[in-house]
């Protein structure tokens, strides 16, 4: 008895393990965008075996014995990447009650609550983000890294994150957690465990201290911000010195810099230091734009931020109305003279500014203020693979890149707001969604049949 069960177990699992590796998903769909090319392809076609593609094009040949998932009229892309998102946070509400009910927040649940905000990225279409900056006042915990290393255990549905774990900034910056409450109410100044540090010396501490603590990318704040409650906008809040520091050390570590800038004047102080991407950049001038395309960095634009406080405006401080109102005056100029002047630009949205799973209202915004439908479907796959330096595994759809694809109904260079509509996503080769997101199934079984149940 023992043995035959034995035999028959080994004879399960041989088969099961064939089968996996002879496994053949054919993707089709009536024209493909390949993330780098100047237009679509039409009847593309993608072969996927395990979690990587073996072959992708147009009228590309179907092997015998391959399961074909045929999307019909629709766009097969790269999955869309995210350069700017925060997905263990939800900033979208009224101002003054999220900041109160941060003060008596559960760390943990609100890590269970990111869950949710992850699938609706994925479900999105965004198969990968870079996550700026997570941190809760008076907390250690990493949250990010918790998520993005469930999200890698597949332990839970998400997108691949780089992630930023405390943004590094300066006392009373836009960082600072305890900016804008009464002096030591949490008990001590944070510190470079915060990510708050002055000088260049304590700026390397932090890239260090959060580099131990799981960090892929390295966030900074050289200027102030929108939604902080102390600062000027567009003030200097690092030192030439200190992003020299800051860069240097990152770099070293192999480590990205991304930084938070709105102002112009330590736009080109950071953009000379060598960061590779300036966030926001509402204030940046033409002649700091030339210098960043001389220099290469990239612009992420984060439109949808600006957008969506505008459109809430009562919900936040008069004293952020003002400064919301002055970068949202600035920065379609500066986008527009970006696109003009061919500024590298990287797709990132501020997600958790307006709520998770919107990211792709950005694409519209991008195209309004002057970029091609193409580019902007750029920006979001090859542009910010390059960006986040993981151009060799994804962000195009060619032979050997890890299978992450989406589709999109009808011809996104004809109406960019087909990206908002994604109706297939499958990452490394698993596919996560086809057809009605989790969220719209759950809604049409809130009130299920209870003749049915009855079974
Ligand atoms: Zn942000």
């Amino acid at each position: 008895m023992k043995i035959t069960s034995c035999v028959l177990l080994a004879c399960f699992c041989f088969g099961a393990c064939a089968y996996a590796a002879d496994k053949l998903i054919v993707l089709k769909a009536a024209r493909m965008f390949d993330g780098k090319s100047n237009s679509l392809v039409q009847n593309g076609v993608v072969v996927v075996k395990d979690d990587k593609i073996v072959e992708a094009g147009s009228n590309v040949q179907i092997p015998d014995g391959a399961r074909v998932v045929d999307l019909g009229d629709a766009t097969l892309c790269p999955g869309f990447m995210d350069a700017h998102t925060h997905l263990t946070a939800d900033f979208s509400g009224n101002y003054n009650e999220r900041r109160l009910q941060e003060l008596d927040l559960n760390v943990s649940e609100q890590a269970i609550r990111a869950t949710e905000f992850a699938r609706v990225t994925i479900e999105a279409g965004f198969t990968t983000v870079r996550d700026l900056g997570s941190h809760f006042v008076a907390s250690r915990e990493f949250v990010d890294v918790a998520l993005r290393n469930s999200i890698n255990k597949r332990v839970i549905v998400g997108p691949r994150m780089l992630v930023a774990t405390r943004g590094i900034g300066a006392t009373g910056g836009h960082f600072d957690p305890t900016n804008g409450f009464r002096d030591f109410l949490f008990g001590r100044e944070p510190d470079y465990t915060d990510g708050i540090a002055n000088g260049p010396d304590e700026i390397r501490k932090a890239v260090r201290f959060e580099v131990k603590n799981g960090a892929d990318v390295i966030k900074a704040a050289v200027s102030g911000g929108v939604l902080s409650l102390t600062d000027e906008v567009d003030t200097p809040q690092l030192t030439p010195a200190e992003m020299a520091a800051l860069v240097d050390e990152s770099h070293r570590l192999r480590k990205k810099v991304a930084v938070h800038c709105h102002g112009d004047q330590v736009a080109r102080e950071a953009i000379d230091a060598g960061v590779d991407s300036i966030e926001h950049g509402s204030f940046m001038r033409p002649d700091t734009l030339t210098m960043m395309r001389k220099k290469g960095t990239f612009l992420t634009p984060t439109l949808m931020a600006t957008e969506w406080i505008m459109g809430k405006i009562d919900n936040y401080p008069s004293a952020l109305q003002a400064k919301a109102k002055a970068a949202a005056a600035a920065r379609s100029d500066m986008f527009r003279n970006a696109v003009k002047m061919g500024v590298r630009i990287s797709f990132g949205t501020d997600a958790a500014v307006f709520p998770h799973g919107q990211n792709a209202k950005e694409f519209k915004l991008m195209v309004d203020l002057g970029m091609s439908p193409i580019e902007a479907l750029k920006s979001a796959t090859g542009n910010d693979a390059e960006l986040l330096g993981i151009a060799q595994k994804v962000g195009t759809l060619e032979k050997g890149k890890l299978a992450d694809v989406i589709a999109v109904p009808g011809d996104p260079t004809a109406d960019i707001t087909a990206t908002e509509r994604v109706s297939f996503v499958m990452k490394e080769g698993r596919i996560i969604r086809q057809g009605p997101s989790a969220a719209e199934k759950a809604e049409k079984t809130a009130f299920p049949d209870v003749s049915a149940m009855a079974d």
